[in-house]
């Protein structure tokens, strides 16, 4: 089976090398799938896509007439797929469910972390000779009360974290995960959880009832200096929103792994051009606001998670059977 590989990173090659079985071949594309890249489809029975790639119905319908059977997402969310349009098109959608939970539970602590006791500050410093405390300040994460929305997989491992740093947990998700009362969480309403919580992660996926969870009325309802990070989808936030909220100190610390408009920058070094986001370049001016490229499930053991599932859901397809991880079948 011919599968057309889009968004692919170096690291994509080495890892469908190790793990592609003879009959699949992959032929391998940078550039993220849209309408203008389709055609680079054609002659394959599947696409390989990633976060960015841009699969609306216009796109599915180009693909389902180049031929293509099947798409397979070597990630977890699938916000950016037509599910409904691929149904009726008969395109089987499958996706690597849990790869690695603990990757992005553990980058967004690593991000708690940075940001409360500084340490993107403190790195220059000490390699500039300068030994000062002044500005460095933290708190102890132990004893704080954290709000998770979202307790699915990456809710759940993040909570467990917490729990070992001795947090109080205030939880709200549609489905309550029991696990989560093991660990001394609590499910709470929003308002509770906004006006409770001194720190508040998101782990719920990027849908039409969560677009925008956090906006101006969901930060005005929040602690005073809150700590709010976003390791899921970057529409989430409203980021004009969010601005707001750091300017007006609301905000006191912001980690972003993921971003609204981050198809246009992120997996992509752009060091030598100039960037025309204003709302991006603005929230790079905070010296509270910490940013990585989407980076959270980047680990060797997800990785090599990613290709082998990935693999093993295009195999299926070609032997007409099916793992479960399939979207749409
Ligand atoms: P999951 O499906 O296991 O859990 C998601 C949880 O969100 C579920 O419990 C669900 O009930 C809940 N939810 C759905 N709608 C909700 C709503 N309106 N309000 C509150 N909760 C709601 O998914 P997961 O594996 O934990 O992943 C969560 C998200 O993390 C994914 O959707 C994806 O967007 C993101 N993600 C990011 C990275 C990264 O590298 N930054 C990597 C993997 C996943």
């Amino acid at each position: 089976m011919k599968v057309a590989v889009f968004s692919a990173k170096k690291y994509d090659r080495d890892g469908f090398s190790q793990w592609a079985d003879r009959s699949l071949q992959f032929s391998y594309h940078e550039i993220r799938l849209n309408k203008d890249s389709v055609k680079l489809a054609a002659g394959c029975h599947a696409v390989c896509v990633f976060v960015n790639d841009e699969l609306d119905a216009e796109v599915l319908q180009q693909l389902s007439e180049l031929g293509i059977e099947m798409i397979a997402l070597r990630c977890a969310g699938f916000n950016n797929v037509d599910l409904d349009a691929a149904k009726v098109l008969g395109i089987r959608v499958s996706r690597v469910p849990a790869y690695s939970p603990e990757a992005v539970a553990e980058h967004a602590i690593g991000m708690m972390l940075c940001l409360n006791r500084k340490l993107h500050k403190a790195y220059n410093r000490v390699r500039d000779d300068n030994f000062a405390l002044d500005g460095l300040l933290g708190f102890n994460l132990f004893g704080k009360t954290v709000g998770l929305i979202g307790t699915g997989r990456i809710g759940l491992a993040t909570a467990r974290i917490l729990r070992g740093f001795g947090c109080q947990l205030l939880c709200h998700d549609i489905a309550q995960n029991p696990l989560i009362a093991e660990l001394g969480g609590r499910y709470v309403p929003l308002a509770e959880l906004y006006a409770q919580s001194d720190i508040i992660s998101l782990h719920c996926p990027l849908t039409p009832d969560t677009k925008h969870i956090i906006n101006h009325y969901s930060i005005g309802s929040m602690k005073d200096g809150v700590m709010l990070i976003n390791t899921s989808r970057g529409a989430l936030i409203d980021s004009k929103a969010v601005i707001a909220g750091l300017k007006n100190r609301k905000i006191g610390y912001l980690g972003l792994d993921v971003y609204e408009q981050e198809a246009d920058l992120f997996f992509e070094n752009l060091s030598e051009q100039v960037i025309d986001d204003e709302v991006f370049k603005r929230l790079l001016t905070f010296p509270n606001v910490l940013i990585t490229g989407h980076q959270a499930f980047f680990t060797k053991e997800a990785l090599q998670e990613i290709c082998q599932v990935t693999s093993d859901n295009l195999l299926a397809f070609a032997s007409s059977t099916a793992t479960g991880n399939e979207l749409v079948n």
